[in-house]
C-alpha cells in the first residue's frame, strides 16, 4: 500500500478505497454484495458533509491539472463509467464530476451507435472523445458496451467481439503512454434496487426522461449481462487500467468511493500550481500605475 497518498484520506475510510474496490482475479460478479460499503467506517449521515469536502479537493486538483496544461503539461485523466441502467452513472457525473470546473471537464456519453459510427471500427467514436491535455474526461458508458450489450444481444459475431478485449487493452495501453491516467469503474446494483429505481422513474414526472422501456428488457437479460461483465473484468483489468467494482445500492457510498478514486489518481500526478511566467513584482508596479 502506498503511504504517501493515504495522508489526506479522511478518517472515515479504513484504507484507500481502491484497495477494497480493485477487481482481483477470482472475484465473481455474481457474488458482489451490492449493498456493501467496503472500507467505509462512517454512515449515511456522514456522507453529505464528507462528499462536499472531498468533492472540493477533487475540484482543486482538477483545476490544477488544467492550469498545468496551459504551461505545457500533456497529462489528462479518463474516468470510465460502466454499469447497468439505474446503477448511478448519472449521479456520479452530476454530484462528483459536476463539482469540478467545467473548463477542464470533458463529458462524453455513448449510446446506440449511429449509422456513421457503425461504418467505422468500434473505437473510432471513442478516440474522437478522448480527453485532451489538462482535462478530466468522463465516459458515461464507453467502448465496453462493445463487449457488453453487443455480446449479450449478438449484435456482431462472437469471432468479432471476442477479439475486442485485446484490442481494448492495446488501446488503453497506448493512451496511458500518451499521458492518460485511466480510472475504470464498474457499477453494480441489485435487481431489487434496480426495480425500485425504475419504478421511481415511472412515478415522478421529473424522472420520466430517464426511463426507457427497453431497460425492462435488459433487466430480464441480467444473467447474460453478468457473464459479459465477468469476462470484461477478467480480460481488461490491466496494470495501466485496472477495474474497480463499486457496490451501488447506496448511492452515497458509490459517490464517495468514486470521488476518492479520482482524488487518488490526481494526487498520483504530483501536481502543484504552475509558477507565474511573468515578473510578478514588475507586474504589480505596472498595474499600480495603470
Ligand atoms: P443511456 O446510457 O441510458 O443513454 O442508454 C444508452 C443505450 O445505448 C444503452 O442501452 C446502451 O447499452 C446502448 N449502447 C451503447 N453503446 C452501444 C453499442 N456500441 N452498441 C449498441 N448499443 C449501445
Ligand atoms: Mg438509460
Amino acid at each position: 500500500m502506498s503511504q504517501e497518498t493515504t495522508d489526506d484520506l479522511p478518517a472515515l475510510w479504513t484504507h484507500e478505497p481502491h484497495i477494497h474496490l480493485a477487481f482481483k482475479p477470482g472475484d465473481s460478479v455474481a457474488a458482489i454484495d451490492t449493498n456493501a460499503t467496503p472500507g467505509f467506517k462512517g454512515s449515511k449521515r456522514d456522507a453529505p458533509d464528507l462528499l462536499l469536502e472531498r468533492a472540493e479537493r477533487f475540484a482543486e486538483l482538477q483545476e490544477m491539472l488544467y492550469a498545468n496544461s496551459l504551461a505545457g503539461d500533456n497529462r489528462k485523466v479518463l474516468l470510465v463509467l460502466q454499469g447497468m441502467d439505474t446503477s448511478g452513472k448519472g449521479g456520479i457525473v452530476k454530484h462528483v464530476v459536476g463539482a469540478g470546473n467545467p473548463q477542464g471537464i470533458q463529458y462524453a456519453n455513448f449510446g446506440k451507435p449511429t449509422e456513421e459510427e457503425l461504418a467505422h471500427d468500434f473505437l473510432w467514436r471513442v478516440e474522437a472523445r478522448l480527453p485532451t491535455s489538462g482535462h478530466v474526461g468522463v465516459f458515461d458508458r464507453s467502448h465496453y458496451e462493445d463487449v457488453l450489450i453487443v455480446r449479450v444481444h449478438d449484435l456482431v459475431a462472437p469471432e468479432i467481439w471476442s477479439t475486442r478485449y485485446d484490442t481494448i487493452n492495446d488501446f488503453e495501453k497506448r493512451i496511458a503512454l500518451d499521458g492518460t491516467t485511466i480510472v475504470k469503474v464498474a457499477m453494480f446494483v441489485s435487481l431489487d434496487e434496480q426495480k425500485k429505481r425504475l419504478s421511481e422513474r415511472l412515478d415522478r414526472p421529473d424522472k420520466y426522461w430517464k426511463y426507457n422501456p427497453a431497460d425492462v428488457d435488459e433487466r430480464l437479460l441480467w444473467p447474460r449481462y453478468q457473464e459479459a461483465y465477468q469476462a470484461m473484468l477478467e480480460r481488461t483489468s490491466t496494470d495501466v487500467a485496472p477495474w474497480h467494482v463499486i457496490p451501488c445500492d447506496r448511492k452515497w457510498y458509490a459517490r464517495l468511493a468514486v470521488t476518492e478514486l479520482l482524488i487518488e489518481a490526481l494526487e498520483g500526478l504530483d501536481l502543484s500550481w504552475p509558477p507565474a511566467d511573468f515578473d510578478i513584482e514588475a507586474e504589480k508596479t505596472r498595474l499600480a500605475s495603470a
